[in-house]
């Protein structure tokens, strides 16, 4: 094996080959409009309607309650932006700590139009309390935005239990489940949420496609003005290609979730595995049951993941856990909110594995790992001994 090993499919997923193969037939042969009210853009708008029902089996949604959009972070501003917009006057919103950009942006925007946000602060493991978000409800809660699974660390939320308990207040409930979909199952029914992002490239669509669920009476006003499409809440004419390749990812997803339900996960734990036997004391960050399948964020010890990344180059492709800015690491956002100290969130990686994942690719990435640790010990320890 001597390709690099791609282990960050929380970034991105590789296009599934049907995907890429129903999105080339789609550029190729569907150029029709599917507002058109001719053949050609019948057809379109068939196959647009094919892929809503696809996307709505997966997430147990009636394919009426997807909008599709450009991507999750669309999704999540018109989930924020959109409920904000049905309301005279600003109202409470409550996130976690944890949340992606895409939500707690649109929520600092909401905080500057006159909004009150409450951020809900995670456990070690990057979990929140569903009494701690319970009790930060007020009277003039409007909405509760909270993630379903971490992007970084991987971490589930009790979003189920949240929505349960927030049932008869008058409170709408959203979840960015962006990393969620087509990883594990997700049942809007089953969440009991009102709104909820995907996003397609997560699980093997292509970029540029994503959806809101909006349960059937949820109040949601547009945040773009232009034609009425996508039910008079996302102007602009449908992605055709995309949103076709994002109907076949969600079948392939759903198959691979009922015959496979343990792959990502087993994938994952060898990885773990075989590093926690090369590393010494390798610490597992973010909860270690109630986690993504695929998600595994470890800080090295003595190193900082970004040196560690850089020493095992084009070999394997991963991220960090933090991000650097002129040459100096700062701990992420996500694991300083999980109260890691400085060393232990420089020190962290994060590998995501995906269905393709081989199991010779997670021997070779972390042979890998561990021979970059190695080197970078070697190297901390010299340089402590000159200076
Ligand atoms: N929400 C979560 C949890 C994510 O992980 C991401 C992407 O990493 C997004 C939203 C934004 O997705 P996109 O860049 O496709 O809009």
């Amino acid at each position: 094996m001597s390709g690099p090993v791609y282990l960050d499919h929380n970034a991105t997923t590789p296009v599934a080959p049907a995907v890429a193969d129903a999105m080339a037939e789609a550029l190729h042969c569907l150029y029709g409009n599917p507002s058109s009210a001719y053949a050609p853009g019948r057809e379109a708008a068939r196959r647009v309607g094919v892929a809503r029902q696809q996307v709505a089996d997966l997430v147990g949604a009636s394919p009426k309650e997807l909008i599709f959009t450009g991507c999750a972070t669309e999704a999540n501003n018109l989930a924020l932006l959109g409920v904000a917009a049905t309301r005279a006057t600003p109202g409470h919103l409550v996130i976690s700590a944890v949340e992606h950009p895409a939500v707690a942006e649109p929520a600092r925007h909401l905080e500057s139009q006159g909004w009150r946000l409450t951020v809900v602060s995670v456990d070690s493991r990057g979990q929140i309390s569903a009494d701690d978000v319970v009790a930060a409800v007020a009277e003039d809660t409007v909405l509760v935005s909270i993630m379903l699974a971490n992007n970084e660390v991987g971490t589930l939320q009790p979003v189920r239990e949240i929505a349960g308990r927030l049932q008869g207040r008058g409170v709408l409930m959203h979840t960015d489940a962006a990393q969620a979909v087509g990883k594990i199952p997700v049942q809007v029914d089953e969440l009991g949420v009102d709104f909820l992002t995907l996003a397609g490239h997560k699980f093997r669509a292509s970029k540029g496609v994503g959806a809101l669920y909006v349960r059937t009476g949820a109040p949601v006003q547009r945040i773009l003005h232009g034609a009425g499409h996508e039910q008079g809440l996302r102007p602009g004419t449908e992605n055709v290609p995309a949103i076709i390749g994002l109907g076949v990812a969600a079948e392939l997803a759903g198959e691979h979730l009922a015959s496979s339900p343990n792959r990502l996960q087993e994938r994952r734990d060898t990885l773990h595995r075989m590093l926690a036997t090369g590393v010494a004391d390798l610490a597992l960050n973010g909860h270690p049951d109630q986690r993504l399948p695929n998600t595994l964020n470890v800080s090295f010890p003595g190193v900082t993941g970004q040196a560690l990344l850089e020493t095992v180059g084009d070999t394997v492709f991963a991220s960090v856990g933090s991000a650097c800015h002129s040459g100096t690491s700062a701990p992420s956002g996500v694991l300083g909110a999980m109260g890691l100290d400085t060393a232990r969130a420089s020190g962290a990686v994060r590998l995501s594995v995906g269905w393709d994942t081989a199991e010779n690719e997670l021997q070779c990435a972390a042979e890998a790992l561990v021979r970059a640790w190695q080197t970078q010990q070697r190297s901390e320890k010299g340089s402590a001994s000159i200076y």
